[in-house]
């Protein structure tokens, strides 16, 4: 069965979108096509000596607002039909919470979990070799994204500096703190993504300790999103990643306590400290006790008052929109909502927070840490999400009063500030 292009999708989600917000063809003709698209061959040598070649992407969509920004996925899936939507939202991203920054997205396609440390170092070294020339603080700034982090970013910079021959700190965000990363990066999509929630329930008059959440995914932003939800007060029921998902007893007497020091956490949901060092122990969240464990359709399909889905695209396709029983649905991951699953959504009247204004913490604070590199001052953890806090919770505000004003869903009114902010510069 062919799949369903990502990138096509959002090209017609573009034309749709230009026919109700206030923007030229000459935007939607700019925006439809990636400025640069870099394809290489990635060769790299195993541990045992044998050689390795891959295909791997870097696409710099626009960077109309500022210098192209996105990260960088490893995982077998990477095509460049996704790294160019995943590029493209990037754009969205930086124009509708306002920061100076464009869209670029990369990828290899390669499991990284098959490789050892050593291999993973001199894939790392060997992606920036392909595009170095390309990149740089005032040209593009990758980035992690799915299955890269800190230490692969460290790899990379020093990859980066080492070919330009000079310091650049600000040619790569979510660096380690000793290399010039930025305090509060690590828990910045999940923050933001919390405070955006926050926002939102208070519009609907939702009590956190009363609202079940189901998160899939226990990576960067699901770990984060879910501990820190939890600790303003709701009650996380399950979680999710890729080996299965948990979901909490109904007998609460068998649920192992949760809590810790955090006078605000919902005892009643799940101990996410404990899930992670079960995961950290077991390899997966699969097993954890106290709760059962569900395939990746049951979990999607759960009950629960809100849905997260944050790990990978299109989980919510037609047949699981129609199951679904959440009332919100808040999109952590790029794109895990299809076309033909927003259409059910919408008629089911379950509201989607849109990928790209819930996920946005995460760019919010690379743009912070880019901003730190480039003056050489450094902000303690506090102000960093002081500052991430004063973008997007008034993101989230217009966005909300633009959809109440058009009489529409999230994901349109996003969309139309987004283009309109971008019709100015583009
Ligand atoms: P990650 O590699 O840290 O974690 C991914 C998680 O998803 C892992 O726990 C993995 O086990 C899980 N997973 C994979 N397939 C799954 C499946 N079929 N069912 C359930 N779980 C599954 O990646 P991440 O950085 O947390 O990114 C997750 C999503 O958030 C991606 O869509 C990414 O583009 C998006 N995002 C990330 C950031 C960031 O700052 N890292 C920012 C914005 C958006």
């Amino acid at each position: 069965m062919e799949k369903t292009s990502l990138f096509e999708n959002l090209l017609e989600r573009l034309r749709q979108t230009a026919k109700i917000a206030d923007v030229s063809p000459e935007v939607v003709k700019i925006l439809s096509r990636p400025k640069r698209i870099i394809e290489f061959a990635l060769v790299f040598r195993k541990d045992d000596g044998s050689l390795v070649v891959l295909p791997a992407y870097r696409v710099q969509h626009n960077d109309a607002l500022g210098p192209f920004k996105g990260g960088v996925r490893f995982h077998p899936q990477v095509n460049l039909d996704e790294v160019k939507a995943l590029a493209f939202w990037m754009t969205l991203k930086g124009a509708l919470v306002d920061i100076p920054m464009g869209g670029g997205k990369g990828g290899v396609a390669i499991d990284p979990n098959q490789l050892s440390t050593t291999e993973l170092e001199r894939l790392s070294r060997a992606y920036v070799r392909g595009i170095w020339q390309f990149i740089g603080p005032e040209v593009d700034v990758p980035a992690p994204d799915v299955n890269t982090d800190v230490r692969i970013m460290a790899w990379m910079v020093d990859e980066y500096e080492k070919l330009a021959g000079h310091k650049a700190p600000a040619a790569f965000t979510g660096k380690p703190l000793e290399l010039g990363g930025s305090a509060g990066r690590e828990e910045a999509t999940g923050q933001g993504g919390v405070w955006v929630l926050e926002a939102l329930a208070k519009k609907l008059g939702l009590k956190p300790q009363k609202t079940s959440i189901l998160v899939q995914g226990f990576g960067n932003v699901g770990f984060w999103f879910a501990k820190l939800v939890a600790e303003a007060g709701f009650k996380i029921v399950g979680v999710a990643d890729s080996k299965g998902g948990i979901i909490l007893n109904k007998n609460p007497k068998s649920n192992p306590p949760a809590g810790g020091q955090n006078s605000k956490i919902n005892l009643q949901g799940l101990d996410i400290e404990r899930v992670a060092e079960w995961k950290a122990k077991t390899g997966s969240v699969v097993g954890f006790p106290g709760t059962k464990t569900v395939s990746e359709k049951e979990f999607l399909s759960a009950k629960t008052d809100i849905l997260v889905p944050a790990a990978l695209e299109n989980v919510i396709d037609e047949e699981v929109a129609q199951k679904i029983k959440a009332k919100i649905i808040v999109e952590m991951a790029n794109g895990p909502v299809t076309p033909e699953g927003d259409e059910i959504l919408k008629k089911r009247k379950i509201i989607s927070v849109p990928d790209f204004l819930a996920n946005s913490g995460g760019v919010i604070v690379s743009w912070l840490e880019w901003a730190q590199n480039k003056t050489g001052y450094y902000w303690e953890k506090e102000e960093v999400l002081a500052k991430l806090k004063e973008k997007i919770v008034p993101a989230f505000e217009k966005v909300w009063q633009e959809a109440k004003k058009r009489k529409t869903d999230l994901r349109t009114a996003a969309w139309v500030m987004a283009l309109e902010k971008l019709a100015k510069f583009v």
